[in-house]
This record gives C-alpha cells, sequence and structure tokens, in this order.
C-alpha cells in the first residue's frame, strides 16, 4: 500500500498501446502516479500490490474481458472500494448496466473527449479519498486511538495466514487492567478513561513499530507481535506490566494500577493452529495470570510437531 504522502495510484488496465499513450500525455499534469498494463491477470496481480486509487478498465482485451476483472476487483475485500471507471468501445445501455451492476464507479466511452474523462477520474479520486478516510476512521478507538477490534480481527487474520505461509516466529498479548473497576468507582469514569489512554501510550511506546497493539473492547488491549516469539515478548510484555506499575497518577498519586498480560506464541515452525485458537490460548494465559495475583505475564508456548501443534505450558 503506498505510504500517506505518495501519489495515489492511478491503474490503467488496456490491451491498446494508444490509449496508453494517450491517457499518459494527457494525465501527465495529474497529480497521480500512472501504473499500466494491458492484461487483465497483470492488472488484478497490479491492483492487489500497490491497492490503486482508481482503476480505468477497458472492457473488450483478449484472455481476461474486462467484466471478468471487475468481478475480481469487486470479490477481493482488499480491492472493494477502489473506484473503477469502465473504458469502452461499446455505447450500448445494455454493457453499461452489467458495469454498474458488477460495481464500477463510472462509464466512459471511447473516443474519449479528455476534459470530461479528467474530470471524471478527478471525481473518482476524490470518492477514493473519501472511502479511505472511512475505512481508517473506522477502525480507529476514540479514547486511546489505538487500532479498535475491527483493526485487530483484519491484522490478525493475515498475520495468522502469514505464518502458516512461512512459519515465522509470531506471538499475541492479550491484557487487561487489574481491579480496574474499582478505579471507576472510587474515582469516577474520566480518570478511569485517563488511565486507559495512558496504558495505550506505554504500551504503544515499548512495543516496537512493527507490533500492532489495538484496544480489544472495554479495559482489554491486545498486541500482535509479528516475528516475535514468545521469549522475546514475554520481555516485551514485563517491560509494559513495569512501567503501567511504576506509573504516578495525577488524579489517584496513591493508587497503583496494574495489569495482567497472557501470551501465546511460536518461536518459529508450521502451524495449522487458528486464529481463534490462537487467541483462546492468549486468553487462558490471561485467566492464569489472573487466578494467580494479578499483575503478572503469564506465556503459553506453542511447539510445532509436524503440522500439529501441542500446548506446552
Ligand atoms: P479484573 O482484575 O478481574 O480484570 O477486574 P476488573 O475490575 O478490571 O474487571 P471488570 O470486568 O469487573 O471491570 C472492568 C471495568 O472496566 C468495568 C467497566 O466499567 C470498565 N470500563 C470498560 N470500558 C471503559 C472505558 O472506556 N472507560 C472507563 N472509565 N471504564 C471502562
Ligand atoms: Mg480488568
Ligand atoms: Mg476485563
Amino acid at each position: 500500500m503506498p505510504s500517506d504522502d505518495s501519489k495515489p495510484i492511478l491503474l490503467i488496465i488496456d490491451d491498446s498501446e494508444d490509449v496508453h499513450r494517450l491517457l499518459r500525455a494527457r494525465l501527465r499534469s495529474e497529480p497521480v502516479e500512472l501504473v499500466s498494463t494491458m492484461c487483465g491477470k497483470d492488472g488484478l496481480e497490479k491492483a492487489r500490490a500497490a491497492r490503486p486509487a482508481v482503476v480505468l478498465l477497458d472492457l473488450d482485451m483478449p484472455v481476461m474481458h474486462g467484466f471478468a476483472v471487475l468481478r475480481e476487483l469487486k470479490n477481493d475485500n482488499s480491492l472493494t472500494n477502489v473506484p473503477v471507471i469502465v473504458l469502452s468501445g461499446v455505447d450500448q445501455a445494455h454493457d453499461k448496466v452489467t458495469a454498474f451492476e458488477l460495481g464500477a464507479t463510472d462509464y466512459v466511452t471511447k473516443p474519449f473527449d479528455f476534459a470530461e474523462l479528467r474530470a471524471r477520474v478527478r471525481a473518482s479520486l476524490r470518492m477514493s479519498q473519501l472511502l479511505r478516510l472511512l475505512e481508517t476512521r473506522a477502525e480507529v478507538d476514540g479514547l486511546t486511538e489505538l487500532g479498535n477490534r475491527a483493526a485487530f480481527n483484519r491484522r490478525w487474520e493475515q498475520e495468522v495466514k502469514e505464518q502458516h505461509r512461512y512459519g515465522r516466529p509470531l506471538t499475541v498479548a492479550m491484557m487487561d487492567a487489574d481491579h480496574f473497576k474499582k478505579v471507576n468507582d472510587t474515582y469516577g469514569h474520566p480518570a478511569g478513561d485517563e488511565v486507559l489512554a495512558t496504558i495505550a501510550k506505554i504500551v504503544r511506546n515499548t512495543c516496537r513499530s512493527s507490533d500492532v497493539v489495538c484496544r480489544y473492547g472495554g479495559e482489554e488491549f491486545v498486541i500482535i507481535m509479528p516475528h516475535t516469539g514468545p521469549t522475546d515478548a514475554e520481555a516485551v510484555c514485563q517491560r509494559i506490566r513495569e512501567a503501567v506499575e511504576a506509573t504516578v497518577w495525577p488524579r489517584h498519586p496513591d493508587h497503583k494500577v496494574t495489569i495482567s498480560i497472557g501470551l501465546a506464541g511460536t518461536e518459529a515452525g508450521l502451524t495449522e493452529t487458528t486464529g481463534a485458537q490462537w487467541l483462546e490460548a492468549a486468553d487462558k494465559a490471561l485467566y492464569t495470570a489472573k487466578k494467580s495475583g494479578r499483575n503478572r505475564v503469564v506465556v503459553s508456548r506453542f511447539e510445532t510437531r509436524g503440522p500439529d501443534l501441542a500446548l506446552a505450558s
């Protein structure tokens, strides 16, 4: 995915070199990076790799027809919101209806009027920008500014898939504030909110930037630690636990807050553990941490045994 300060990508999928040449010349001054391909299959690969802001898609192409490309784009969760402008030599209502029904945003007939095409591209870029903003906002927790449960679910699915494919180390940590109800009950809800926002900052500042920190719900947080085995993850979690314990709270300096953490992870090796089983193991470890006195870190290690896993501790 392009970084925030890079230009949005306009992907052009058309089997005519003339069209590419013309579009390049006419769209040169637009604030977009043009990526071109003459084949639908390659277009799909490029779209998956670069996540374009807008796609210009020809219909009449050999090997893979534009409608087939459009169908695949719209069936891909990560690309479904990318606006697609269909470019067609056919000005027939039937084709237009099909394009819109498949999820196209716009339909332009060749030969183009370039001023009109440019205006339509700009409109689609604005829509794309707005949709991305909404996607991002929908995954942010308002109090802590961490990713929310939806953000976690999306990233977790990706990380588990990666782990299954490459057998790299992976650890997930579930953490829960201890006796947090008491903070709310004694010092009020705003004091509780402040504690949660500060814990979020401590966790974020203690983890690596490649770790994914989310608010799982209420006073529970979760960290996905890609490429990290449980031994290293435990060290990080101990630092988080100690930092929270050492915090002096402006609203209640005499009342310490502690957290309990449950980890589930594997050092390396292929696993078939599902994401849900993995979370269940972390949750069990957290439960053990609570039962055994709170303010502690408990670790579940997955050892690989062929394609299967055994929970070692
Ligand atoms: P334990 O050590 O067993 O986890 O005890 P606990 O009191 O932390 O657990 P419990 O689940 O009984 O209470 C969680 C509390 O967290 C209750 C709920 O009101 C509070 N809480 C959840 N979300 C928020 C929030 O956004 N802000 C504030 N201030 N409190 C919240
Ligand atoms: Mg709690
Ligand atoms: Mg809780």
